[in-house]
Protein backbone atom coordinates (compact mmCIF):
# COMPACT_ATOMS: atom_id res chain seq x y z
CA UNK A 1 0.00 0.00 0.00
CA UNK A 2 1.35 3.26 -0.61
CA UNK A 3 1.75 5.52 1.90
CA UNK A 4 -0.54 8.34 2.60
CA UNK A 5 0.72 11.34 0.40
CA UNK A 6 1.05 13.73 3.20
CA UNK A 7 2.55 11.12 6.14
CA UNK A 8 6.40 11.88 6.37
CA UNK A 9 8.82 10.41 4.18
CA UNK A 10 11.40 10.01 6.92
CA UNK A 11 10.14 8.80 9.96
CA UNK A 12 12.44 7.71 13.19
CA UNK A 13 11.31 7.12 16.31
CA UNK A 14 13.40 6.40 19.73
CA UNK A 15 16.35 4.58 17.82
CA UNK A 16 19.12 3.27 19.93
CA UNK A 17 22.17 1.80 18.37
CA UNK A 18 24.98 0.51 20.79
CA UNK A 19 28.11 -1.08 19.49
CA UNK A 20 30.67 -3.11 21.46
CA UNK A 21 32.21 -2.47 23.69
CA UNK A 22 30.03 -0.34 24.94
CA UNK A 23 29.68 2.93 22.46
CA UNK A 24 25.86 4.25 22.21
CA UNK A 25 26.30 5.37 19.16
CA UNK A 26 22.41 5.97 18.61
CA UNK A 27 20.71 6.90 21.97
CA UNK A 28 16.90 7.73 21.38
CA UNK A 29 16.94 9.44 18.30
CA UNK A 30 13.50 10.14 16.58
CA UNK A 31 13.01 12.47 13.44
CA UNK A 32 10.75 13.38 10.95
CA UNK A 33 11.42 14.41 7.23
CA UNK A 34 8.25 15.86 5.50
CA UNK A 35 7.78 14.65 1.81
CA UNK A 36 9.59 17.07 -0.95
CA UNK A 37 11.76 18.67 1.62
CA UNK A 38 15.45 18.83 1.90
CA UNK A 39 16.55 17.81 5.81
CA UNK A 40 19.88 18.84 6.99
CA UNK A 41 21.95 16.61 9.70
CA UNK A 42 24.68 18.61 11.55
CA UNK A 43 26.73 17.13 14.73
CA UNK A 44 29.86 17.04 15.86
CA UNK A 45 32.47 13.73 14.55
CA UNK A 46 30.82 10.80 16.61
CA UNK A 47 27.77 12.57 16.97
CA UNK A 48 25.97 9.58 15.34
CA UNK A 49 25.22 10.95 11.50
CA UNK A 50 26.09 8.27 9.56
CA UNK A 51 24.88 5.65 12.29
CA UNK A 52 21.50 7.14 11.67
CA UNK A 53 22.15 7.48 7.95
CA UNK A 54 22.61 3.40 8.04
CA UNK A 55 20.16 2.67 10.06
CA UNK A 56 17.16 4.82 7.76
CA UNK A 57 18.89 3.19 4.56
CA UNK A 58 18.60 -0.42 6.14
CA UNK A 59 22.24 -1.13 6.58
CA UNK A 60 22.46 -1.28 9.83
CA UNK A 61 19.53 -2.68 12.49
CA UNK A 62 18.73 -0.65 15.20
CA UNK A 63 19.06 -2.24 18.80
CA UNK A 64 15.59 -0.31 19.75
CA UNK A 65 13.57 1.59 18.18
CA UNK A 66 11.64 1.83 14.62
CA UNK A 67 12.07 3.99 11.70
CA UNK A 68 10.10 3.85 7.91
CA UNK A 69 11.28 5.38 4.70
CA UNK A 70 9.16 6.23 1.75
CA UNK A 71 6.54 4.37 4.06
CA UNK A 72 8.42 1.21 4.11
CA UNK A 73 10.07 0.30 7.64
CA UNK A 74 13.25 -0.30 7.66
CA UNK A 75 13.34 -3.39 9.75
CA UNK A 76 10.43 -5.31 8.33
CA UNK A 77 10.95 -4.19 4.65
CA UNK A 78 14.51 -3.60 4.11
CA UNK A 79 14.35 -4.50 0.45
CA UNK A 80 11.27 -2.00 0.07
CA UNK A 81 13.31 0.44 1.26
CA UNK A 82 16.36 0.19 -0.88
CA UNK A 83 14.25 0.41 -4.06
CA UNK A 84 12.65 3.18 -2.76
CA UNK A 85 16.13 5.29 -1.90
CA UNK A 86 18.94 6.46 -3.48
CA UNK A 87 22.27 6.65 -1.11
CA UNK A 88 25.30 8.79 -2.02
CA UNK A 89 27.94 8.45 0.67
CA UNK A 90 30.93 10.00 0.91
CA UNK A 91 33.07 7.52 -1.05
CA UNK A 92 32.81 7.58 -4.69
CA UNK A 93 30.64 4.88 -6.72
CA UNK A 94 32.24 5.85 -9.77
CA UNK A 95 34.44 3.10 -11.39
CA UNK A 96 36.71 5.85 -12.47
CA UNK A 97 38.22 3.47 -15.04
CA UNK A 98 34.88 3.62 -17.26
CA UNK A 99 32.96 6.31 -19.24
CA UNK A 100 29.80 7.72 -17.34
CA UNK A 101 27.55 6.80 -19.68
CA UNK A 102 29.20 3.03 -18.79
CA UNK A 103 28.47 3.87 -14.77
CA UNK A 104 25.11 5.14 -15.51
CA UNK A 105 23.69 1.97 -17.63
CA UNK A 106 25.84 -0.09 -15.12
CA UNK A 107 23.88 1.29 -12.30
CA UNK A 108 20.51 0.62 -13.89
CA UNK A 109 21.36 -2.94 -14.79
CA UNK A 110 21.81 -3.44 -10.69
CA UNK A 111 18.13 -2.09 -10.44
CA UNK A 112 16.87 -3.74 -12.98
CA UNK A 113 16.44 -1.55 -15.95
CA UNK A 114 17.21 -2.26 -19.75
CA UNK A 115 17.05 -1.29 -23.64
CA UNK A 116 15.55 1.48 -24.67
CA UNK A 117 14.08 2.41 -21.12
CA UNK A 118 17.25 2.73 -19.38
CA UNK A 119 19.15 4.62 -22.38
CA UNK A 120 17.34 7.19 -22.34
CA UNK A 121 16.63 7.11 -18.41
CA UNK A 122 20.79 7.53 -18.59
CA UNK A 123 20.33 10.11 -21.43
CA UNK A 124 17.85 12.18 -19.26
CA UNK A 125 20.62 12.11 -16.21
CA UNK A 126 23.30 12.94 -18.58
CA UNK A 127 21.39 16.54 -19.57
CA UNK A 128 20.01 16.88 -16.58
CA UNK A 129 23.36 16.50 -14.50
CA UNK A 130 25.55 18.60 -16.85
CA UNK A 131 27.17 15.71 -18.30
CA UNK A 132 25.88 14.80 -21.64
CA UNK A 133 28.89 16.11 -23.43
CA UNK A 134 31.52 14.70 -21.22
CA UNK A 135 29.29 11.16 -21.05
CA UNK A 136 31.74 9.18 -23.71
CA UNK A 137 34.86 10.37 -21.83
CA UNK A 138 36.52 7.77 -19.02
CA UNK A 139 35.61 9.52 -15.60
CA UNK A 140 39.24 9.70 -14.60
CA UNK A 141 39.12 12.77 -16.67
CA UNK A 142 36.37 14.49 -15.26
CA UNK A 143 37.04 17.27 -12.55
CA UNK A 144 36.01 16.67 -9.26
CA UNK A 145 32.92 18.71 -9.68
CA UNK A 146 31.65 16.49 -12.62
CA UNK A 147 32.38 13.42 -10.96
CA UNK A 148 30.51 14.18 -7.43
CA UNK A 149 27.48 15.30 -10.13
CA UNK A 150 27.94 11.31 -11.37
CA UNK A 151 27.84 9.70 -8.46
CA UNK A 152 24.49 11.90 -7.65
CA UNK A 153 22.72 10.31 -10.94
CA UNK A 154 23.84 7.35 -9.81
CA UNK A 155 22.24 7.27 -7.12
CA UNK A 156 19.05 8.38 -8.61
CA UNK A 157 18.74 6.29 -11.88
CA UNK A 158 16.05 3.86 -10.42
CA UNK A 159 14.18 7.41 -9.66
CA UNK A 160 13.89 6.51 -6.11
CA UNK A 161 11.82 8.72 -3.61
CA UNK A 162 13.65 9.63 -0.93
CA UNK A 163 17.84 10.48 -1.68
CA UNK A 164 20.35 10.38 1.34
CA UNK A 165 23.55 12.30 0.58
CA UNK A 166 26.26 12.25 2.68
CA UNK A 167 28.49 15.05 3.01
CA UNK A 168 27.72 16.19 -1.17
CA UNK A 169 30.17 18.70 -1.28
CA UNK A 170 33.14 18.26 0.54
CA UNK A 171 36.38 18.71 -1.26
CA UNK A 172 34.72 21.23 -4.25
CA UNK A 173 35.44 24.09 -5.17
CA UNK A 174 32.76 27.03 -4.82
CA UNK A 175 31.80 26.85 -8.37
CA UNK A 176 31.08 22.98 -8.14
CA UNK A 177 29.32 23.45 -4.92
CA UNK A 178 26.38 25.31 -6.35
CA UNK A 179 26.42 23.87 -8.76
CA UNK A 180 25.41 20.63 -6.65
CA UNK A 181 23.32 23.06 -4.53
CA UNK A 182 21.22 23.80 -7.51
CA UNK A 183 20.44 20.07 -8.67
CA UNK A 184 19.61 19.79 -4.87
CA UNK A 185 17.30 22.30 -5.40
CA UNK A 186 15.72 20.72 -8.51
CA UNK A 187 15.46 17.63 -6.98
CA UNK A 188 13.34 18.95 -4.18
CA UNK A 189 11.13 21.09 -6.14
CA UNK A 190 10.26 17.96 -8.18
CA UNK A 191 9.13 16.17 -5.14
CA UNK A 192 12.14 14.46 -4.19
CA UNK A 193 12.62 14.44 -0.13
CA UNK A 194 16.62 14.65 0.66
CA UNK A 195 18.32 14.11 3.90
CA UNK A 196 21.74 15.94 3.74
CA UNK A 197 24.65 15.33 6.21
CA UNK A 198 26.85 18.41 5.63
CA UNK A 199 29.90 19.78 7.63
CA UNK A 200 28.71 23.05 6.11
CA UNK A 201 26.74 24.81 8.15
CA UNK A 202 26.19 27.31 4.76
CA UNK A 203 24.93 24.41 3.06
CA UNK A 204 22.70 23.67 5.49
CA UNK A 205 21.01 27.17 5.54
CA UNK A 206 21.17 27.78 1.69
CA UNK A 207 19.39 24.27 0.89
CA UNK A 208 17.72 23.13 4.54
CA UNK A 209 14.13 23.58 5.07
CA UNK A 210 14.24 21.92 8.18
CA UNK A 211 17.63 20.84 10.13
CA UNK A 212 18.34 18.80 13.15
CA UNK A 213 21.54 18.56 14.92
CA UNK A 214 22.54 15.47 16.52
CA UNK A 215 25.19 15.39 19.63
CA UNK A 216 25.80 11.92 21.55
CA UNK A 217 23.37 9.96 19.82
CA UNK A 218 20.33 12.43 20.14
CA UNK A 219 18.45 15.50 18.23
CA UNK A 220 19.41 18.45 20.28
CA UNK A 221 17.75 20.57 18.54
CA UNK A 222 15.29 20.65 15.06
CA UNK A 223 13.30 23.53 13.46
CA UNK A 224 14.47 25.41 10.17
CA UNK A 225 17.50 27.58 10.22
CA UNK A 226 15.87 30.77 10.70
CA UNK A 227 13.55 29.34 13.61
CA UNK A 228 16.29 27.91 15.50
CA UNK A 229 18.33 31.17 14.86
CA UNK A 230 15.50 33.05 15.88
CA UNK A 231 15.76 31.47 19.11
CA UNK A 232 18.70 32.57 19.84
CA UNK A 233 18.74 36.14 21.81
CA UNK A 234 20.91 38.99 21.15
CA UNK A 235 23.86 38.90 18.60
CA UNK A 236 26.96 38.13 17.74
CA UNK A 237 30.02 40.47 18.25
CA UNK A 238 33.11 39.48 15.91
CA UNK A 239 36.33 41.08 17.22
CA UNK A 240 39.72 40.96 15.14
CA UNK A 241 42.57 41.46 16.78
CA UNK A 242 45.83 42.69 15.71
CA UNK A 243 47.57 39.23 16.85
CA UNK A 244 46.26 36.21 17.27
CA UNK A 245 48.58 35.67 19.96
CA UNK A 246 46.25 38.02 22.17
CA UNK A 247 43.34 36.42 21.74
CA UNK A 248 43.22 33.46 24.70
CA UNK A 249 43.78 36.75 26.92
CA UNK A 250 41.12 38.99 25.01
CA UNK A 251 38.62 35.78 25.51
CA UNK A 252 39.15 35.57 29.40
CA UNK A 253 38.72 39.41 29.70
CA UNK A 254 35.86 39.81 27.64
CA UNK A 255 34.36 36.87 29.40
CA UNK A 256 34.58 38.62 32.84
CA UNK A 257 32.30 41.27 31.60
CA UNK A 258 28.57 41.19 32.27
CA UNK A 259 25.73 40.66 29.67
CA UNK A 260 28.64 38.67 27.05
CA UNK A 261 28.49 34.93 26.29
CA UNK A 262 30.58 32.09 24.86
CA UNK A 263 33.15 34.03 24.13
CA UNK A 264 34.62 31.41 20.60
CA UNK A 265 38.17 31.88 19.22
CA UNK A 266 39.08 31.24 15.56
CA UNK A 267 42.80 32.30 15.64
CA UNK A 268 42.58 35.60 16.03
CA UNK A 269 38.49 36.36 15.57
CA UNK A 270 37.45 36.61 18.71
CA UNK A 271 32.79 35.77 18.82
CA UNK A 272 30.56 36.83 21.54
CA UNK A 273 27.08 36.71 21.85
CA UNK A 274 25.59 40.08 23.68
CA UNK A 275 21.81 40.69 24.18
CA UNK A 276 22.50 44.40 22.48
CA UNK A 277 25.33 43.90 20.41
CA UNK A 278 25.63 47.42 19.05
CA UNK A 279 25.36 49.40 21.99
CA UNK A 280 27.98 46.67 23.80
CA UNK A 281 31.16 47.49 21.84
CA UNK A 282 32.24 50.33 22.75
CA UNK A 283 32.71 48.40 26.67
CA UNK A 284 34.24 45.56 24.67
CA UNK A 285 36.83 47.76 22.85
CA UNK A 286 37.59 49.87 26.33
CA UNK A 287 38.80 46.15 28.05
CA UNK A 288 41.12 45.43 25.29
CA UNK A 289 42.60 48.91 24.77
CA UNK A 290 43.34 48.94 28.82
CA UNK A 291 44.66 45.80 28.28
CA UNK A 292 47.19 46.92 25.39
CA UNK A 293 45.17 44.48 22.67
CA UNK A 294 45.13 45.93 19.48
CA UNK A 295 41.87 45.58 17.26
CA UNK A 296 42.00 45.28 13.56
CA UNK A 297 38.36 45.36 13.35
CA UNK A 298 35.04 44.83 14.79
CA UNK A 299 31.42 43.87 13.62
CA UNK A 300 28.03 43.04 14.33
CA UNK A 301 25.94 40.39 13.14
CA UNK A 302 22.90 38.22 13.78
CA UNK A 303 23.11 34.98 15.40
CA UNK A 304 24.10 32.13 12.41
CA UNK A 305 23.43 29.05 12.20
CA UNK A 306 27.07 28.53 13.69
CA UNK A 307 25.54 30.33 16.95
CA UNK A 308 22.65 27.92 17.05
CA UNK A 309 25.05 24.68 16.53
CA UNK A 310 27.52 26.22 19.23
CA UNK A 311 24.81 26.50 21.54
CA UNK A 312 23.49 23.39 21.45
CA UNK A 313 26.28 21.23 21.10
CA UNK A 314 28.70 23.39 22.97
CA UNK A 315 30.90 23.39 20.27
CA UNK A 316 32.18 25.84 17.74
CA UNK A 317 31.67 24.87 14.35
CA UNK A 318 34.95 26.25 12.70
CA UNK A 319 36.32 27.78 15.43
CA UNK A 320 37.85 26.31 18.67
CA UNK A 321 35.96 27.05 21.79
CA UNK A 322 38.51 28.27 24.52
CA UNK A 323 37.77 27.41 27.87
CA UNK A 324 38.40 30.33 29.45
CA UNK A 325 38.73 30.62 33.46
CA UNK A 326 35.33 31.16 35.06
P1 LIG B 1 29.16 10.76 12.91
O1 LIG B 1 28.72 10.25 11.58
O2 LIG B 1 28.25 11.79 13.48
O3 LIG B 1 30.59 11.22 12.92
P2 LIG B 1 28.97 7.98 13.75
O4 LIG B 1 27.55 7.62 13.57
O5 LIG B 1 29.93 7.55 12.70
O6 LIG B 1 29.08 9.56 13.97
O7 LIG B 1 29.50 7.41 15.13
C1 LIG B 1 28.80 7.50 16.35
C2 LIG B 1 29.60 6.78 17.43
O8 LIG B 1 29.61 5.39 17.15
C3 LIG B 1 31.06 7.21 17.49
O9 LIG B 1 31.44 7.15 18.84
C4 LIG B 1 31.76 6.14 16.70
O10 LIG B 1 33.09 5.99 17.12
C5 LIG B 1 30.94 4.92 17.00
N1 LIG B 1 30.93 3.93 15.89
C6 LIG B 1 30.46 4.13 14.64
N2 LIG B 1 30.57 3.01 13.90
C7 LIG B 1 31.14 2.07 14.71
C8 LIG B 1 31.50 0.69 14.54
N3 LIG B 1 31.30 0.04 13.39
N4 LIG B 1 32.05 0.06 15.60
C9 LIG B 1 32.24 0.68 16.78
N5 LIG B 1 31.91 1.96 17.00
C10 LIG B 1 31.36 2.66 15.99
Amino acid sequence: MEPAHDSPAIAADSLVKTYPPDVRALDGLSLEVPAATVFGLLGPNGAGKSTTVKVLTALARPDAGSATVAGHDVLRQPDRVRRAIGVVGQRSAVDRTATGRENLLFQGRLFGLSGGGLRRRVDELLGQLGLADAAGRIVATWSGGMQRRLDVAIGLVHRPRVLFLDEPTTGLDPEARRALWDEIRRLSAEGMTILLTTHYLDEADQLASSLAIVDAGRIVAQGSPDRLKAELRGEAIHVDLATAEDAPRAASLIDRLDGFEHPVLDRSRLSVRAERAAASVPSVMAVLEGAGIGVAAVTVARPSLDDVYFRHTGRSYQAQLVETAR
